[in-house]
């Protein structure tokens, strides 16, 4: 990858663990990944977790925390919905959007991301745009094409200002969660692809500086190949966040 671009890990950790367990969890991260900087952590915990969470890795080097997801909506009567406002106030720097268990479970729409893009960036909200092509998409051939709709559709109207405030993370459903990884060579395919229409979409100054991740059964194995990819900048991580060695390994998996 480019020296100059922000290089990130970041661990969704999704519905699983307890508090207990999850304050475990971090307190060994943090403990194995102790005054590492160069490398931006993320870890996206629960909603009643952020918190707790947060308070341990504040002060720790280049370390955040992220929610998993927010409410469209700035406030009001949306029951069992968390606004952009609650995250900040818990110290809460990133938010996931458009991860494709959101789409696919919760039938989250484009025009819904774009106002939860909209909501993050009202609150100086950092977010995680999530984006891949499913299996059909894939063995059809068409996974450059739905990769560039998602990315036309979420990212169309985002005002270029903020543009220091977007990470992307491509990730091919077929990858997520199943244990078959892309392999390098189309993790690096695609990503050059992404690069090249962010340089459409806004310019190729903006392509060169946007972080993009790379999310799907990553691991401490494949990690160090997909992270020698030119425009791989790092990873998304489901599965192996939720184990401390492997997270840490893959942490320091770039060359
Ligand atoms: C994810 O859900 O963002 C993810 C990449 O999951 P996994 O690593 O388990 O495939």
């Amino acid at each position: 990858m480019t020296m100059n671009r922000k290089k990130i890990v970041a661990g969704n950790w999704k519905m699983n663990n307890t508090f207990t367990e999850s304050m475990d969890l971090v307190r060994a991260i943090v403990d194995k990944t102790k005054g590492q900087s160069g490398t931006e952590k993320i870890i996206f915990p629960p909603h009643p977790f952020l918190k707790n969470i947060g308070e341990v890795v504040v002060n720790e080097v280049d370390f955040y925390t992220g929610a998993q997801n927010c409410s469209e909506h700035d406030k009001g009567a949306f029951t069992g919905e968390v606004s952009c406002d609650m995250l900040k106030s818990v110290g809460c720097t990133y938010v996931l959007v458009g991860h494709s268990e959101r789409r696919q479970y919760f039938n989250e729409t484009n025009e819904q991301l774009v106002r939860k893009i909209q909501q993050a960036l009202n609150k100086q909200m950092k977010v995680v745009f999530c984006f891949g092509e499913s299996l059909a998409e894939r063995k059809r051939g068409s996974h450059f094409e739905t990769v560039r709709n998602q990315l036309q559709d979420a990212l169309g109207s985002f005002p270029k200002k903020n543009i220091g405030d977007l990470v992307l993370a491509y990730e091919p459903v077929w990858a997520i969660g199943t244990g078959e990884t892309a392999t390098p060579q189309q993790a690096q395919e695609m990503h050059a692809f992404i690069r090249k229409t962010i340089s459409e979409i806004f310019s190729t100054q903006v392509a060169a500086q946007i972080s993009i991740l790379y999310g799907g059964s990553c691991n401490a194995r494949n990690a160090p190949e997909l992270f020698a990819c030119a425009d791989v900048d790092g990873g998304l991580i489901g599965g192996a966040s939720l184990n401390a060695e492997d997270f840490c390994k893959i942490i320091n998996s770039f060359g």
